[in-house]
């Protein structure tokens, strides 16, 4: 495994010690408006809830999925942390990779289509119809 991925994931992984699950960062998050969060949804349930670390990482995984290809950087999630967490590396790197793969980059073209909330019905993979 390249040093690089390593020290992310270290990285990763001390930061979401810390996170105390308060939601303070999708709060104040100018993407998550979603009526109702994912995270908070009880039926069905679709991640854990507690502050073990496995449960951290997949709301923060999640939520930099939630974000790809949209997150402008703002910092404002950084900012209302109580704990000082700032994983927008995860952002950015994703940025990276919409950018690449779909030529595509957050806030500057408001009517572009965002690339990984688009789909074609006749996709010819078989997933997109699950
Ligand atoms: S930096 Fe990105 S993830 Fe954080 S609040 Fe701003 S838009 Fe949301
Ligand atoms: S984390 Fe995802 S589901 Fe939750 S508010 Fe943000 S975009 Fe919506
Ligand atoms: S604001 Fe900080 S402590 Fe709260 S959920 Fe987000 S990362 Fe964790």
């Amino acid at each position: 495994m390249p040093v690089s991925m390593c020290v992310c994931r270290l990285y990763f992984s001390k930061q979401s010690e810390k996170c105390i699950r308060c939601y303070a960062c999708r709060n104040a998050c100018p993407l998550c408006y979603c009526e109702v969060c994912c995270v908070d949804e009880s039926q069905p349930q679709w991640f854990g809830k507690s502050v073990a670390l496995s449960d951290t990482q997949v709301f923060h995984l999640m939520r930099t999925y939630h974000t790809a290809g949209r997150c402008v950087d703002c910092g404002a999630c950084v900012r209302a942390c109580p704990m000082d967490i700032d994983l927008r590396f995860m952002n950015k790197k994703i940025d990276k990779d919409v950018r690449e793969l779909f030529s595509y980059e957050a806030g500057m073209d408001p009517e572009a289509p965002l690339p990984l909330n688009t789909f074609k019905t006749d996709d010819e993979d078989e997933f997109i119809k699950g």
